[in-house]
């Protein structure tokens, strides 16, 4: 038995010292077959990157002794063009980070045989740290770093030839022993770290330089450019991208996302990620779940029981039964069947200006859709009720019983249904509405109009998929904050912090009625790891106290960006509740008309500035401020500086 581990081992032992010596071959050809060592990645979506950021060196070290193994004996390569992050990220106001590399390195154990991968040339200086050669055709100069070398200015090598050992001297202590090569194709140093733009500008040069070398292909990452156009080629051109010239985002962390090159931004409008961008609590949950069981909902899992429990814990009494979907628009799809199913029509009444989503059903009470470009129309069993915009509506901000006036022009309407013989089956609206514009309900609104609908036989329908689960701050959701307990309530994005989950609950009444014989399923809503995830967003909520902080962080954030209305005409008016902010922008503050083009021009403004946010609502003017609710105040502080900057650079007042 002991021999037969001992001889295992001695075979592992053999087969490794052949692996290592195979590389040694292969760095012999180090220069003729790149192609075959492995890999490297020390960009911003490196796995190096996962567990600590790379202002931790130590993540650069682990990621290295992974790879190339504790001894360093495997090769390694990054090419020419990759981007290497190290040190502290920074927001970048209007520059970007050099963060380029642009030559090959090539991670080999000390006293590797290095070979000259040009055509003939000649060693036109040697310093301690750098080997200068000189093509005897006319291509440019070749820097070398990290080769030992006992050749002396002068002396001529030809491809192929042995040029020295790799040194651990003149190595980069973080990185290990490694060598790098580069064209000098200008006056600066040929090594020096280039942004986006420097690179993009010696992009063609570098590569035809790299492709005339013995080294093989080298690959090329894919930058922001070719992913939007590869993108765009793919994709139907309805699903259209943020931005003129998108960042490519490829990491995020809390309320920070950072692009391709490590540049970082302040996030502020990703509510779907609602307790922070890959908070580790919740990735360790999907990730424990998902190395554990996935299933679906017909197979038995605490999971299921304990999640559906901890949701209606959630909220007020009689909403007790739960239906779990996937989508925002799949949870407004069935609430909508149940409650044509539930009262026997088909008749809506929703909110001019509202979104419900994309699937036929709810694309039908979505004006923002049958009512925006290439939209077909209201369907005529749709029915509007005027948008209750105190800044353009009927009953302005200097009206004391706004909600009030408002709920009885809808009752009108909902009367006047009634009397045609078209009885609504529903009244649905979100609790603040998002798409349409961050429209704040006027206080006692939902009070009146769920009374109207209910008095019709219409059921009332919260939607909360944009704005629930504890961002106004003052309740955890948001019809609370109208004082009404709706008959269903639908929610989305943000109870599973990006993972697709979504729910309908309502009252064990509803169900029961709705409840034909016809079997729900849905094949991944509520699975193991859903409900690992929707748990632990839960969890996150209440113990990092979120909603505590969208309440006094949006009390902060609407204060200050009311001070900048002194100084920027362009904002018309602010408004919100916890963290979910609109600012509008208009050309005039009297006439009011929408700052459209002013908008778009204001977020782009802000991209290059270190900030994410993008226009919304029915005229495209509103900027949605709707971050994770892990947004403190001393982010509020950089978005506000960086929106007045902005709004001074739009509205001409700076260079
Ligand atoms: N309801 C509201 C209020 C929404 O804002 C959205 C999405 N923006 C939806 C429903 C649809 O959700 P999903 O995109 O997850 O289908």
């Amino acid at each position: 038995m002991v021999d037969r581990v001992v001889s295992q081992h001695l075979e592992v032992a053999a087969h490794d010292v052949g692996r290592i010596l195979k590389d040694h071959e292969k760095v012999a050809k180090l220069v003729s077959s790149v192609g075959s060592p492995l890999l490297l990645d020390l960009s911003p979506s490196s796995p190096a990157f996962d567990d600590r950021d790379w202002s931790d060196t130590e993540a650069t070290h682990a990621y290295l002794d992974r790879e190339l193994g504790l001894d360093r004996a495997r090769i390694g390569f990054i090419p020419p063009g990759s981007v290497v992050v190290s040190g502290l990220p920074t927001i970048s106001v209007g520059e970007s980070l050099a963060s380029v590399f642009p030559g090959l390195r090539v991670f080999a154990p000390e006293g590797s045989l290095v070979c000259w991968p040009h055509s003939e040339s000649v060693v036109e200086s040697i310093t301690s740290d750098c080997l200068i050669m000189r093509p005897v055709d006319d291509s440019p100069y070749v820097a070398l770093k990290g080769v030992s070398t006992s050749l002396k200015a002068g002396d001529s090598v030809s491809r192929g030839h042995r040029l020295g050992i790799v040194s651990h001297d003149s190595g980069d202590r973080l990185f290990g022993s490694q060598i790098a090569i580069a064209p000098i194709l200008g006056g600066e140093d040929p090594f020096d770290l280039l942004t986006a733009e420097g690179y993009a500008t010696r992009k063609e040069a570098i590569h035809t330089w790299f492709n005339r070398l013995d080294v093989g292909p080298l690959p090329t990452p894919m930058r922001s450019p070719e992913i939007l156009e590869r993108r765009d080629r793919r994709l139907a051109r309805s699903q259209r991208a943020y931005f003129t010239n998108p960042p490519a985002f490829v990491r995020a962390k809390g309320v920070w996302m950072y692009d391709e090159y490590g540049n970082c931004y302040l996030d502020t409008i990703n509510n779907v990620t609602h307790v922070g961008h890959s908070h580790p609590r919740i990735a360790r949950a999907a990730f424990g779940q998902l190395s554990r069981l996935n299933t679906n909902s017909r197979f038995l899992y605490p999971g299921l029981a304990e999640y559906a429990d901890r949701l209606v814990a959630t909220l007020p009494h009689p909403l007790e039964v739960v239906f779990f979907v996937c989508t925002g628009s799949e949870a407004n799809d069935l609430a909508l069947r149940i409650s044509r199913q539930v009262t026997g029509r088909r008749d809506v009444v929703i909110l001019d200006g509202a979104y419900h989503g994309n699937t036929t059903a709810v694309m039908e009470i979505s004006p923002n859709r049958y009512k925006g470009s290439g939209g077909r129309g209201k369907p005529s069993t749709t029915h509007e009720l005027e948008t209750p915009n105190r800044y353009r509506g009927s009953y302005g901000y200097d009206h004391p019983t706004a909600g009030q006036e408002y709920a009885r022009d809808a009752d009108a309407i909902i009367r006047e249904l009634s009397q045609s013989d078209r009885h609504p089956a529903a009244f649905i609206a979100e609790s603040l509405m998002g798409t349409a514009g961050n429209i704040v309900l006027p206080d006692g609104y939902l009070k009146g109009v769920f009374a109207s609908a209910r008095q019709q036989g219409a059921l009332c329908i919260a939607d909360e998929v944009q704005v629930g689960a504890g961002r106004f701050g003052t309740h955890f959701w948001g019809f609370e904050d109208q004082g009404v307990v709706p008959d269903i309530v639908t929610m989305g994005k943000p109870i599973g912090n990006g993972h697709p989950m979504a729910a309908v609950v309502t009252s064990r009444e509803v169900a029961q009625e709705f409840d034909d014989g016809v079997k729900y399923f849905n094949t991944f809503a509520g699975n193991p790891v859903s409900c690992a995830i929707g748990l632990e967003v839960l969890n996150v909520i209440r113990e990092e106290d979120l909603q505590e902080n969208a309440l006094v962080v949006g009390q902060y954030l609407i204060t200050g960006l009311r001070q900048l209305m002194d100084r920027h005409p362009l904002i018309g008016d602010v408004r919100g509740k916890g963290l979910y902010i609109g600012i509008e922008l208009v050309r005039d503050r009297v006439s009011r008309e929408p700052a459209r083009s002013e908008a778009y021009a204001v977020t782009e403004a802000l991209l290059r500035a270190g900030v994410v946010s993008y226009p919304t609502g029915q005229y495209d003017n509103v900027l949605k401020i709707k971050p994770p609710l892990v947004f403190r105040s001393s982010h509020a502080d950089i978005f506000i500086d960086a929106l007045d900057h902005a709004l001074s650079l739009i509205e001409g007042t700076t260079g």
